[in-house]
């Protein structure tokens, strides 16, 4: 695939990617709706050998997740605050790209065969759930690695 680039707000900070996404998640989360300061988080997950960083040094803020007891890592721009991209410490090999910082966000598709929308039970009100698709109350699996109840509905879902 042609590499595709994003950045922050300023352009001090660039990035490409090599690869198309592991997955898309989209995330309900609070933590999700705080670093977007938006409804909820787009994710497009990328193993750390396909993206990388060509301009500037994003600074890191450093989360600890109250559901998984794991750290959050929140990279965005010293200068703008642009957010980059996530790096999580209970998902070691991947890191999860903010859709709106890439140049072309349209660039990879969101199906249900490559996407899941996960904690629903924290969705804002009025939030639309697109149908045929996976989704989990909060994560995919719980914090012993044990797979959660997953509902698919059959039409849009007003939250
Ligand atoms: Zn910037
Ligand atoms: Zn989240």
């Amino acid at each position: 695939m042609k590499h595709q680039e994003g950045g922050c707000l300023c352009g001090e900070c660039r990035y490409l990617v090599t690869a198309p996404p592991l997955r898309v998640t989209t995330c309900h989360c609070r933590f999700c709706q705080r670093s977007t300061g938006s409804a909820y988080m787009v994710e497009p997950i990328f193993t750390h050998n396909s993206f990388n960083l060509t301009a500037g040094q994003p600074k890191i803020w450093e989360h600890l997740s109250a559901g998984s007891g794991k750290h959050v890592w929140l990279h965005f721009c010293p200068d703008c605050g642009g957010r980059l991209y996530l790096g999580f410490e209970r998902f070691d090999q991947v890191i999860g790209v903010f859709t709106g910082s890439f140049d072309d966000p349209d660039w990879f598709e969101i199906a249900p065969e490559n996407s899941k929308q996960i904690f629903l039970s924290t969705a804002r009100h009025g939030t639309i759930i697109p149908p045929h698709i996976e989704t989990y109350a909060e994560h995919v699996t719980d914090r012993a690695g044990n797979p959660q109840p997953v509902t698919v509905f059959d039409a849009a879902r007003r939250i």
